[in-house]
């Protein structure tokens, strides 16, 4: 007998149907002997329509009382699921995250869970009951409601999975499982079995959104087991993992892309100590994040400096640079927004070479320029013109033997 945590995202739970289909589900993993605490989302769209009513009220900004508010989505699919079951003969129960005291910190919107004391799911999971958790939402020290931030539910079922020490925390959602690249982009994508939880994150902070990126955080630091797959078909879904994989397996693992970035340039800065810090410090006091940096060689004592930021910030990045252009005497300011940011991710560059130069004459033989190269242990990136995001896609997809092979008509 197994523990399982399992959390239904909200399309999973979105209609009278979909939360009888997956009480039916739970009754048959119940069957099979197994203890179960299920986490479940807000019904889909509940959420914004949450968040829309609170703008009436011009409350949209993170306060205690916008958490309030937030926090009945999930309260009422945890009652719904609790009473499919019920009606089912399967014993069951529904808490909110207060009552099962998912301590977290005070910063309404975006709490971090702190501790969980999980000694009433122990009892109940003692007494044989399925255990159906609200996620996304916890409590402060002082007793008020917190919510974790938008996906924040499949924190809550990792962080209860780690917790409880469970066998597994499995996220069923309505894709079924992390893929290769963006199957709207690339049709040959393929689903992965497995990932590790450092691809996984490089994947998700690089725009593939199945999970949140906290939750797989989580899971890596407490090494919990972690599954994602769709609560709509059968399938084992994807694993991420903490293993490396065997050595003959793909060296990458996916290709993800962003065009959410927009980058900007001062040239003809002197070549002298503390010009970077005189360019990024006041960047980085304005709160807007910086991604990737590059400085050229210097030639008669100037150089250039590039770097991206998110494309919501390139207008106060471009104004604070204007500054920095006086002050330092830079000759002018270049930006672009119409760029994207290709990345190949794998665990298995770490133990081979030769990955930059696929990546580059690929590009090359589709006639794509690269404005900015970045490489970290597992991924490299590139940024190119926005307009040839998905050939360069679909060519890496393709270099990488990453393309799903299609069956030859006629054989089965
Ligand atoms: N209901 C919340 C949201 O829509 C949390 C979640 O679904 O994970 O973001
Ligand atoms: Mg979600």
């Amino acid at each position: 007998m197994a523990l399982y945590v399992e959390k239904y995202g909200g399309t999973s739970v979105g209609s009278v149907e979909r939360i009888n289909a997956v009480a039916d589900q739970i009754v048959r993993t119940k069957a099979a002997g197994h203890g179960l605490v299920v986490v479940v989302s807000a019904m889909s769209g509940e959420t914004n329509r949450l968040l829309e009513l609170a703008g009436e009220f011009a409350g949209q900004t993170a306060t205690r009382e916008l958490d309030v508010l937030l926090s009945t989505g999930e309260q009422v699919t945890i009652a719904l699921l609790s009473m499919a079951l019920i009606k089912r003969g399967c014993k069951a129960r529904s808490y909110t995250g207060s009552q099962v005291h998912i301590l977290t910190d005070n910063i309404h919107g975006k709490a971090r869970i702190l501790e969980i004391d999980d000694a009433r799911v122990r009892n109940d999971l003692a007494e044989n009951r399925v255990v159906v958790v609200a996620g996304f939402q916890g409590v402060d020290v002082d007793g008020n409601i917190t919510t974790l931030g938008r996906g924040g539910s499949d924190t809550t079922a990792v962080a209860l999975a780690a917790a409880l020490q469970a066998d597994e925390c499995r996220i069923y959602t309505d894709v079924d499982g992390v893929y290769t690249s963006d199957p709207r982009i690339v049709p040959a994508a393929q689903r992965l079995e497995q990932i590790t939880v450092e691809e996984m994150l490089e994947m998700a902070s690089l725009g593939a959104k199945v999970l949140q990126i906290r939750a797989v955080e989580f899971a890596g630091k407490y090494h919990v087991p972690l599954r994602v797959l769709s609560s709509f078909e059968e399938g084992t879904g994807t694993l991420i993992s903490f293993e490396e994989r065997n050595m003959e397996e793909a060296l990458i693992s996916g290709i993800a892309f962003n065009r959410d970035e927009a980058k900007v340039t001062l040239v003809g800065v002197p070549d002298q100590p503390g010009v970077a810090f005189r360019v990024l410090g006041p960047i980085a006091d304005a709160q807007i994040n910086v991604d990737m940096i590059i400085q050229n060689v210097a030639e008669d004592g100037t150089t250039d400096l590039t770097f991206t930021v998110h494309r919501n910030e390139y207008e106060p990045a471009m104004k604070l640079l204007e500054q920095a252009k006086m002050e330092l005497g830079a000759r002018e300011i270049t930006g672009d927004d119409n760029i994207a940011k290709i990345s190949v991710v794998g665990v298995g560059m770490r133990s081979h070479s030769g990955v930059a130069s696929t990546m580059f004459k690929t590009l090359a033989e589709e006639g794509i320029n690269i404005q900015m190269i970045s490489t970290s242990e597992i991924k490299i990136s590139v940024v190119v013109d926005d307009r040839y995001l998905e050939l360069a896609v679909r060519a890496l997809h393709k270099a990488f033997g990453l393309d799903s092979e299609v069956a030859p008509a006629g054989t089965d």
